[in-house]
């Protein structure tokens, strides 16, 4: 999914589905859900057009973290087609359910097969987004990743955007090569401002909570994902840090990025901007957009 122009354009049900029963389940959740869904398409079009950008190149990513699978399933049936989840033991009991889910309403027991091996070699971003109308779902991985995880994730994502230290990355491949399904990789970027290009900022980077690499220590890290087998380098993800002004931080990833795609055309994902700060991401080159609780309610106190 996700071209956010995509998505106001609802899909057509698939042929022979009633379109009422057709990702049923509470209807009062649903309006609720098609009400936030609308708001966020107003403000992510608005954040575009302010910025003078296309919105249709952005992707929305559905945080679906800490809601139930029928959440996804409904919003799915109005058109979200990504979805984001940061913890292993929740996402891979969820996106079981998920696919079973939309297998029946769509008939296609290949519904959230992902962006698989028909997107590799393609145009990168573009072409690995389902047209309106496939029941495709790509699931991003976008939690803190340990390596004895890895395994239970790639049965799963389609993407990780949490790629933040070398010693994923061997795992990550190997397993992506066994699945035989290619993963898409984002590298998580360090935006505390106390962080430097010199690589010295370790201890503090681990005290923000929020993980990430830090700048200086991208372009190798880029070089040895472009290198592995099965994975493929899409760009950066970020977070902002808290208790600072976004935009700044923003302004700082971007400049991360442009380094970036100079080595690694490919690599032109910018996946920064939450519910509360996606304006500010948007006008500092965000191409990825990660909300949760703006389309799904607040979160019952987890993180
Ligand atoms: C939870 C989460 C989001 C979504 O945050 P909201 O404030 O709920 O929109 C985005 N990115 C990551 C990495 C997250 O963990």
């Amino acid at each position: 999914m996700a071209r956010v122009g995509r998505v106001i354009a609802r899909p057509d049900p698939p042929a022979g589905v009633d379109p009422a029963a057709a990702g049923s389940g509470d209807p009062a959740r649903r309006a609720e859900l098609a009400r936030r869904l609308s708001v966020i398409e107003e403000r992510i079009a608005t954040a575009a057009r302010t910025a003078g950008r296309d919105p249709a190149g952005l992707t929305l990513i559905a945080v679906s973290k800490t809601y139930p699978a029928a959440d996804v399933v409904m919003l799915h049936t109005l058109g979200a087609r990504q979805f984001a989840e940061n913890r292993e033991q929740e996402a891979g009991p969820k996106v079981t359910m998920v696919t079973r889910e939309l297998a029946q309403v769509s008939g296609d027991p290949s519904a959230g097969g992902g962006d698989g091996l028909a997107g590799a070699g393609v145009a990168p971003g573009a072409a690995a987004d389902p047209a309106p109308g496939e029941p495709n779902v790509i699931w991003h991985f976008v939690g803190q990743l340990q390596r004895n995880k890895a395994r239970s994730v790639l049965r799963w994502a389609d993407w990780v955007q949490s790629v933040d230290r070398s010693a994923l990355v061997g795992v990550l491949s190997r397993l992506a090569v066994e699945r035989g399904r290619p993963l898409s990789i984002c590298l998580q970027v360090s935006l505390d401002s106390r962080s430097d290009s010199r690589g010295r900022v370790g201890s503090v980077v681990a005290d923000s909570g929020r993980g990430g690499v830090d700048p200086g220590e991208l372009p190798a890290l880029a070089d040895l994902v472009d290198e592995a087998p099965g994975l493929t380098l899409r760009g950066v993800m970020a977070v902002a840090p808290r208790g600072e002004p976004a935009r700044p931080a923003f302004e700082r990833l971007r400049a991360v990025a442009e380094r970036l795609v100079v080595d690694h055309p490919q690599a032109t994902v910018i996946s920064a901007g939450m519910s509360s700060d996606l304006e500010a991401a948007v006008a500092e080159g965000a191409t990825h957009l990660r909300i949760g609780t703006a389309l799904f309610g607040e979160r019952p106190g987890v993180p």
